[in-house]
């Protein structure tokens, strides 16, 4: 086992890791910009290091000054948490060259899955079902119109090195398909600068359903069931839960099966998350992300594996000490992602939080590194917490989640408490009956 973990990452997901780390008996490192000198990572944790001004780009993806602050502390093994450089192989290979662990899968799998079209074929060949679409990018020579065609009307045209959903352009028929590749091209250009597009079928009201998998790079792999991530605004995850209100117990089993048989070809090391759209009973693969993800803790709530322990014991060489078998589902879990951020537009609202009560109770955890007296940086994402909660069903969920709500108070600052608040009105969301465009719509007509 690793005897010191250094965490290159802020906020409530520091703090996650930190927590793991401390009940496996591991010395932890924080690392830290010169604006989170006061974060609560770097109060929690062992030892600290300053790695670089606020700009992220200067201090948490700054690779030398991460290597540094490893020498520095003796840090054997380095947990990246997400976003930052958790999906980045060129750091998980450095690091390595420097015999000191990364904590996910192997810099290639994390390469193949960073690519979305490399990703795409990969996961055809693995078994995995996909969305119909052009085989690989479209080169200059094809046919768009006969390969859209083929596909069938509308088509989303895709740009290949795509991210955050730009250059994507939906063409509904025909007459439509010049411009979307033009627009799209353009935009790729501008965005990535890699004009590659690809096409796919449009689904028009998909739930976004993903599975979580945990490998341990032996050809051992399981999966813990899914989440449901369709509740999104602007394509970022506003409100997770799990199980999904869309599934019956036959169509988890058959979805999970396919995707941890798909791990176990790949030989896959650590957590990952497969990402489907799903409409009308099929699933279509959107992508993998090889790290943890945000709302991991709705998983973990409903089948009591703590995924950051696991991680980092198959990190050390451990083979997986749990088997398909011994994963049950127990009740009903839901997060919400609060931001410092205006409830009505979504402004950012960094400042001081001058009264911080959060809520507390049976079946309740809230993920977070803020405290009362702390000062929100402005040059971070708006997260400064999640809020998770069980329940025996979907329903006692709802209701503890009503209570929790109404209990928790964060002053000084805007957040989006009061949204939650109002979806937990919200006969939809009460029936579970809400695609991917759900969010959108209802803030639209809210606002008007
Ligand atoms: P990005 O990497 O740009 O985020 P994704 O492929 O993950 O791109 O897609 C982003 C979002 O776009 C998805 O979460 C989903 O909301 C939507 N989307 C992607 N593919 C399709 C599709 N074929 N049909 C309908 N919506 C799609």
């Amino acid at each position: 086992m690793f005897s010191k973990i250094l965490i290159a990452n802020r906020g409530e997901i520091a703090l996650r890791v930190l927590r793991a780390c401390k009940e496996l008996g591991i010395q932890t490192v924080a690392v830290h910009s010169t604006a989170d000198a006061d974060a609560m990572h770097v109060r929690l944790a062992d030892e600290s290091v300053c790695i670089g001004p606020p700009s992220a780009r200067e201090s948490y993806l700054n690779i030398p000054q991460l290597l540094a602050a490893c020498e520095i502390t003796g840090a054997d093994a380095v947990h990246p948490g997400y976003g930052f450089l958790s999906e980045n192989a060129r750091f998980a290979e450095i690091l390595e060259a420097h015999n000191i662990t990364f904590i996910g899968p192997t810099a290639e799998h994390i390469r193949i899955m960073g690519d979305k079209i490399e990703a795409k074929l990969t996961a055809e060949k693995l078994g995995i079902p996909v969305v119909p679409g052009s085989d690989g990018a479209v080169k200059p020579t094809d046919d768009a119109h006969a390969i859209a065609r083929n596909i069938g009307y509308p088509v989303l045209v895709k740009a290949a090195a795509g991210g955050g959903g730009r250059g994507m352009k939906v063409a509904k028929s025909e007459a439509d398909l010049d411009t979307a590749l033009s627009t799209a091209r353009a935009e790729a250009k501008a965005a990535f600068g890699d004009d590659a597009l690809y096409i796919e079928k449009y689904l028009g009201k998909p739930r976004h359903i993903e599975i979580q998998v945990l490998g341990d790079g032996k050809g051992n792999a399981i999966h813990l069931g899914e989440r449901d991530c369709s509740l999104q605004r602007r394509h970022q995850k506003v409100w997770e839960e799990a199980p999904s209100p869309a599934l019956n117990e036959s169509q988890r089993k058959e979805i999970g099966s396919i995707v941890a048989v798909a791990m176990r070809k790949l030989k896959y090391r650590g957590v990952g998350t497969i990402e489907f759209l799903y409409e009308d009973g099929n699933f279509y693969f959107i992508e993998m992300n090889t790290r943890l993800q945000v709302e991991h803790p709705v998983t973990e709530m409903i089948t009591g594996i703590d995924l950051v322990n696991e991680q980092i014991r198959i990190a050390a060489g451990a083979s997986l000490s749990i088997e398909q078998s011994d994963i049950t589902f127990e009740g009903h879990a839901i997060e919400c992602r609060i931001n410092a951020e205006d409830p009505r537009n979504f402004t950012p609202s960094p400042g001081t939080i001058t009264y911080y009560h959060p809520p507390g109770g049976l079946g309740v955890r809230v993920d977070s590194g803020v405290y009362q007296g702390y000062r929100i940086p402005p040059y971070y994402d708006s997260l400064i917490g999640k809020l998770i909660v069980h329940g025996r069903s979907r329903v006692e969920c709802m209701m503890r989640l009503r209570r929790c709500l109404d209990e928790f108070v964060v002053d000084g600052i805007q957040s989006t408490i009061p949204l939650f608040r109002d979806l937990l009105q919200n006969q939809d969301i009460a029936n579970g009956m809400y695609d991917i465009h759900w969010l959108e719509k209802y803030l639209e007509a809210k606002s008007d």
